[in-house]
């Protein structure tokens, strides 16, 4: 007799963001849970409404009270477990919706972007022997000051794949409205194809220079403890991409180009340069909680100035140029130029680890168009290099044929 499996399926935003959607995505439960499986579904809230509560926030708070803001955010998940629990119950599925407090999922203090700290897998065991298709609002979950906490903005993903690991899952999937995670953004790139197999690496370094499709967290979260992790469409019945350990790869140099126009550049001409300097500006954007991404430093000829150039998130200019403006007369910096036309593109793979010669092509294709390379940085699997934001579309579909992925 084949085994009996329990799957994690969460359905993102787009993917329910209408009632025919919604039922859509149940029939997909359904088919699982009639081969005899047993499912637990997360959900997103459905469509943009995560933003559309946070620009009613944005309307009337001035004061940042991140426990109510979490309170409103959290919302939107709760109608579309309870209208995921009601359409699967009009399939014949035995459904009940769970808010995160009802499990509870665990989180520290950290409102708008808390960390998930441990799950009780009490309530929902209970409820799968009892043959109950558990419905889980994603996002979410409790503080230890009992207020409702939401874990960062594309959460559900992370919602979903530390259920899966709690619970021991034979698999999490994450539908979506794409058929799997794909060798550049398929909205950017029509010659864009899917990936069937990715490592955890592969997808972690992915996630984190911009590829939407999952939430970083979640990902190193399934590497952490070994999740096997799946995109997947939420309207086709394909075959999706497998996000696992290891592959016996094929020669794959390069498995896909992320691009994140997100960041912003400053830089800062003029600084003494001096031991403790580099330390005194990055220490005071990091004590505003500002992550620094890509630095160059270039000395001057005569070595008594230099200038230092580093991106940081867009969200995080107005703070971080305040954050400078403060200290810029200490250090004695002659000149700060912020930049928000820049982007970053990125390309990913796990070949780079044995393979030469793969950031020489990326920077001979863009010199070939043209594109001026500000900033670069590495890793072992990625190389990215921050252009502008004008030549963005261009680079990626340059990138994409120089290594062979259409
Ligand atoms: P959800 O609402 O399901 O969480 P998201 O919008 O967060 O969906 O992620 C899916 C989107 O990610 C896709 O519509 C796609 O445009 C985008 N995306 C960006 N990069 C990639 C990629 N490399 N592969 C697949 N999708 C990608
Ligand atoms: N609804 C939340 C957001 O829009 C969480 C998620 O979609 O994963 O960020
Ligand atoms: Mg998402």
């Amino acid at each position: 007799m084949r085994k009996k499996l329990l799957i994690v399926k969460k359905f993102g935003g787009t993917s329910l963001a209408t009632i025919d959607k919604i039922k859509k995505a149940a029939n997909i439960v359904k088919k699982e849970v009639s081969l005899g499986n047993k499912v637990i579904v997360i959900v997103s809230a459905i469509g943009k409404t995560t933003d559309k509560l946070q620009s009613l926030i944005n309307k009337i708070s001035l004061n940042n009270d991140e426990k109510e803001i979490d309170s409103i955010l959290s919302s939107g998940e709760q109608a579309s477990s309870g209208l995921m629990a009601l359409a699967l119950k009009n399939i014949k599925i035995n459904a009940r919706s769970f808010l995160g407090w009802q499990i509870p999922i665990f989180t520290n203090t950290s409102y708008g972007k808390a960390k998930i700290l441990d799950i009780n897998s009490e309530v929902l065991k209970k409820e799968i022997k009892k043959g109950i298709t558990p419905v889980i609002a994603g996002f979410q979950g409790i503080s230890n000051e009992f207020r409702i906490s939401t874990i960062g903005r594309g959460g559900s993903d992370t919602t979903a794949v530390a259920i899966a690991s709690k619970l021991s899952a034979d698999r999490c999937d994450i539908h979506t409205d794409v058929d799997g995670v794909f060798t550049a953004d398929p909205r950017w790139v029509k010659k864009a194809k899917k990936i069937d197999q990715l490592t955890y690496d592969e997808m972690l370094e992915m996630a984190s220079v911009g590829a939407q499709v999952l939430e970083p967290r979640s990902v190193s979260l399934a590497k952490n403890n070994n999740v096997a992790l799946w995109v997947k469409s939420s309207s086709k019945n394909v075959k999706g991409t497998k996000i696992h350990n290891s592959i016996k790869i094929e020669k794959r140099n390069v498995s896909g180009i992320v691009f994140s126009k997100n960041d912003s550049k400053i830089t800062l001409l003029g600084i003494p340069d001096k031991p403790g300097v580099a330390a005194k500006i990055f220490g005071s954007l990091a004590d505003k909680d500002i992550n620094v991404d890509m630095i160059v430093q270039n000395i001057s000829s005569d070595g008594k100035y230099s200038d230092l150039t580093f991106t940081i998130s867009e969200a995080d200019l107005f703070k971080a140029k305040k954050c400078i403006n403060q200290i810029k007369n200490e250090i004695k910096i002659k000149n700060v130029l912020p930049d928000n036309n820049v982007a970053k593109i990125s390309i990913v793979g796990i070949g780079m680890r044995t393979n030469a010669g793969i950031a020489e092509d990326m920077f001979k294709a863009l010199g070939q168009k043209k594109i001026n390379i500000d900033l670069i940085s590495t890793s072992e699997i990625k190389i990215s290099v921050l252009i502008s934001r004008r030549n963005l579309k261009k680079a990626i579909n340059i990138l994409h044929k120089t290594y062979d992925l259409e």
